[in-house]
């Protein structure tokens, strides 16, 4: 239970990170964060651990009392949105292209994907977010060690390094705790999207 996830908001109610029960409840004793209930109400320490525990809640129990476990936290003196760097994994990319072949534009699972240099390193490509993408083993093959002119074939879309919400994946992947949807569904909207087609979405 200590281990399990609690969303973290800054002051101003966005969501900026994930943490464990064990630290929210360290960082609560010391008043650094406050509850925040499904009604967006805060609670300090003490109001928290006098709250009684409903059956079927999350608790932690300590010889003397049981406290619910929160599931969401807001920090009291912090008001900014961390800025992330999106790390350039084999994951990350899969994620940004969306499992999609950058050249036929058809969607795979993971492992029928490969990555594609679009200028082969031999031609002095590089690995970046800029310069490489997903591809089906189909057209990796097709396309060798050419550029995608010299090949006859067209990249769906310009590379580019990505700029997520560092939330983003946490909605799209799990929504683990009821509570979290409201808050992690304004920090997705609030996402800076490179575009906005490519899934689908329409941001208004
Ligand atoms: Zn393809």
């Amino acid at each position: 239970m200590l281990n399990t996830s609690v969303l973290v908001l800054n002051s101003l109610y966005q969501a900026i990170t994930i943490t464990s029960v064990r630290r929210a409840l360290c960082l609560l004793y010391k008043g650094q964060v406050r509850v925040v209930d499904a009604d967006c109400l805060t609670y300090d320490f003490r109001c928290w651990s006098d709250l009684p525990v409903q059956p079927g809640e999350d608790a932690i129990h300590t010889p003397s009392r049981a406290i619910r476990a929160p599931r969401v936290v807001l920090l009291v003196d912090y008001d900014r949105l961390p800025r992330y760097d999106v790390r350039f994994t084999r994951k990350n990319i899969f994620f940004r292209d969306r499992n999609r072949c950058q050249y036929c534009g058809g969607r795979f699972r993971t492992r029928d994907l490969n990555l594609d240099h679009v200028v082969p390193l031999s031609r002095g490509g590089r690995s970046s977010w800029e310069n490489v993408v997903c591809c089906c083993v189909r057209c990796n093959t097709a396309k060798g060690n050419r550029l995608p002119i010299e090949a006859g074939m067209h990249l769906v879309r310009a590379p580019r390094r990505p700029r997520w919400h560092p939330l983003a994946r946490v909605r799209l992947a799990s929504r683990r705790y009821e509570i979290w949807r409201t808050f992690l569904d304004a920090a997705y909207w609030n996402v800076e999207l490179e575009s906005d087609e490519e899934d689908g979405l329409t941001v208004q």
